[in-house]
């Protein structure tokens, strides 16, 4: 006599893995992208959650003293030396497919790091020290002696966010303040601002 079993139809499909930190369950192949990959377990995946592991490692890593973590460090170093090619193409790949985080990414960045100078140079918030103008759109930091585009092309002083990072590379250097986009042109072109003017009038 043939016996055949089933399971019962309650049960429904049994997960491929189960995250046994979070129990996140993968049914399909692309619910697998979410787990730890592994060569010699079931489907491939260990039955941990790409998030839960990144998270246990953070943990980790935080909790290894200093040589420890310089030794993490310096493997990681070594790793994307020899991994090169690899790492640059992966890094394009993920770029190109991301273009949209890329873009908010860049963004945030260029703030903070305007954000920071700005603060460095005026105080929190930063203001223009002409008009008081406090919009951080709206400010820029001032060479205080000029020196014009030629003057700084011939010192290597870049230009845009790039001359954020300059300065406060070179640890922020004398003879910079902030002022609004206003003052600053006003002072590249008369070589005062009106503003000045206005105020010596009212006393
Ligand atoms: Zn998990
Ligand atoms: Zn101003
Ligand atoms: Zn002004």
């Amino acid at each position: 006599m043939l016996v055949t079993f089933s399971p019962p139809m309650s049960l429904g499909p049994s997960p491929l893995r189960i995250c046994r930190v979070c129990e996140l369950e993968a049914y399909t192949l692309e619910d697998l992208e979410y787990f730890v990959k592994a060569k010699r377990f079931t489907h491939g995946r260990q039955n941990k959650c790409k998030n839960c592991h990144n998270k246990e490692k953070t943990k980790k890593y935080a909790n290894l003293p200093e040589e420890e973590k310089e030794k993490a460090r310096q493997h990681v170093r070594n790793w994307n030396l020899a991994n090169k090619d690899h790492r640059a193409e992966y890094g394009l790949n993920w770029q190109r497919n991301n273009k949209e985080k890329v873009k908010q990414y860049n963004f945030r960045s260029r703030n903070k790091i305007r954000l920071e100078v700005l603060s460095h140079y005026s105080g929190t918030p930063p203001t223009c020290e002409c008009c008081g103008e406090n919009i951080i759109g709206f400010l820029t930091i001032d060479h205080i002696h000029g020196g014009g585009t030629k003057h700084r092309a011939q010192k290597g002083v870049p230009s845009g966010t790039e001359f954020y990072r300059w300065l406060k590379k070179q640890n922020y250097p004398q003879g910079y303040r902030v002022l609004c986009y206003n003052c600053n042109c006003a002072h590249g072109a008369l070589g005062f601002c009106p503003h000045e003017i206005e105020r010596s009038s009212d006393k």
